[in-house]
């Protein structure tokens, strides 16, 4: 049998999960539309970067697998010339090439201000940095659907246990090594009760992100090969999310959809001035007035006015070594995406990582890395990246359509174990 979710989504928060049905519902056809738009499509991208932890990385060969990358002449024109332009790596570069600076800024928030143009990188403390490689690249994501793919086994296992196994949910263990012998039996889920809540967050952020990709792969399912015929596949369904015993796993998925929600909200003065340009006026002006609509809902504020509450945590005397550890381990879970071994399933799982990195940058880093604690960065002088925008809109769009799904496998298996 298929359980009811009801209460609090979050005890720091009012909203029940009939609020956030309530709200998704309306919430979700805006990002269904949003995303098909030219600036959220298209998406930059390392799918070959080697694995820097385990020698024997192999890739899936299968066709479900595999990338179609964007052919040159379909990545917007803008962003062709900004590569063709190169990057800069100095603050002098940067300054030169904007020309607007005024030199009487100082050069850290000069940088602040100017990177989405020419600074390479992403000057988010939440991520691995790109190791000097150029080898990006653009992926058209509405033909790269996230969906069954086959991935599965010892070695899907191996990333998933490497990600539960990071030193912040597991106390005792260390964080995979070159040197581990790989595993396929996970680590044992940690007792929410005993982590602390900033632990709490991020296991639930992480085992959110694991349910919506569950919820993709159900609800896309390879139903018949030779015929090509793609659909919902329910016996997949209750082994992974469907039944009372997995429904954490499904609280999860809501938790972290308030969560990226809230650094949506929160992002709101960013996202609606921002220069949505891809060299496609129609297209652009309609993802500018999407994002306007969307951080504009009314039910925004009236079904869930505080999605997540951020001002929280990071509060005991351990505060700042807390922050510094699942800032480790978060930009250590961002590594091991470049050993998951399909295509497609690291091309939505950098994606995912990234869009929880940049929710996290716009909940809890000022811009600089100065390792003061504050809790909310003057938006002023946040700076999101292209690919940083791209993602955490991309990245609610998955869990809001993941909740859908829940909500209409649910229904589907409900009706059917009623008919058996
Ligand atoms: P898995 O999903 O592999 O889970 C392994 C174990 O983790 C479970 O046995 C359980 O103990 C625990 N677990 C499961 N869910 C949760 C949760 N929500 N919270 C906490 N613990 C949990 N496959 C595709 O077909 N398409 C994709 O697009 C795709 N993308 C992927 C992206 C990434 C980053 C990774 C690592 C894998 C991806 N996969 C994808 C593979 C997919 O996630 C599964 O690993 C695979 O389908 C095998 O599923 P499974 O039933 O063995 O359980």
């Amino acid at each position: 049998r298929t359980c009811k979710l009801s209460g609090h989504v979050d005890e720091c928060c009012n909203c029940t999960y009939q609020d956030v049905d309530r709200l998704n519902a309306v919430v979700h056809p805006l990002l269904r539309q949003l995303v098909r738009t030219a600036f959220f499509r298209y998406f930059k991208v390392n799918i070959y970067c080697d694995c820097p932890l385990w020698p024997d990385d192999s890739m899936c060969s299968m066709r479900a697998c595999s990338v179609c990358e964007c052919e040159q002449s379909e990545v917007p024109q803008p962003w062709r010339q900004q590569e063709e332009e190169g990057w800069c790596d100095t603050y002098q570069c940067v300054a030169e090439r904007e020309g607007q600076v005024n030199s009487t800024v100082d050069p850290d928030t000069a940088v602040r201000l100017i990177n989405l143009k020419g600074w390479r990188g992403f000057n988010n403390p939440w991520m691995a940095e790109p190791e000097g490689s150029d080898d990006y690249q653009y992926v058209n994501l509405l033909i790269n659907p996230e969906r069954y793919t086959g991935y599965a086994g010892e070695h899907a296992h191996r990333i998933w246990n490497a990600i539960y196994s990071q030193s912040c949910f597991q106390q005792q263990q260390q964080p995979p090594s070159p040197s581990s012998p790989s595993s396929s039996a996970l680590a044992p889920p940690p007792s929410l009760e005993q982590l602390c809540p900033e632990k709490r967050v991020f296991y639930r952020l992480i085992s959110g992100m694991h349910a919506s990709i569950s919820a993709h792969i159900s609800a896309n399912y390879l139903l018949d090969e030779e015929r090509g015929l793609w659909g919902h596949n329910l016996t997949d369904f209750r082994a992974r999310l469907g039944t009372p015993a997995l429904r954490h796993r499904v609280e999860n998925l809501y938790f972290a959809y308030l969560f990226v929600l809230r650094a949506v909200m929160k992002a709101a003065p960013l996202l609606a001035r921002y220069e949505y340009d891809t060299g496609m006026p129609e297209e652009d002006a309609a993802a500018a007035a999407l994002t306007r609509q969307l951080v504009e809902l009314p039910e925004l504020r009236s079904s869930c006015p505080m999605p997540f509450d951020e001002g929280r945590l990071w509060k005991g005397s351990d505060g700042l070594a807390l922050r510094e550890e699942l800032r480790a381990a978060f930009v250590n879970i961002t590594r091991i995406m470049d050993c998951v071994g399909c295509e497609k399933c690291k091309l939505w799982g950098k994606l995912q990582t990234l869009g929880v990195a940049t929710a996290l940058k716009v909940l809890f880093s000022s811009s600089d890395c100065s390792g003061a604690l504050p809790t909310s960065p003057a938006l002023s002088t946040l700076v999101l990246e292209r690919n940083e925008v791209i993602a955490l809109v991309n990245l609610l769009e998955r869990f809001s359509a993941s909740i859908e799904y829940y909500r209409q496998l649910s229904a589907e298996l409900q009706a059917q174990e009623g008919a058996e």
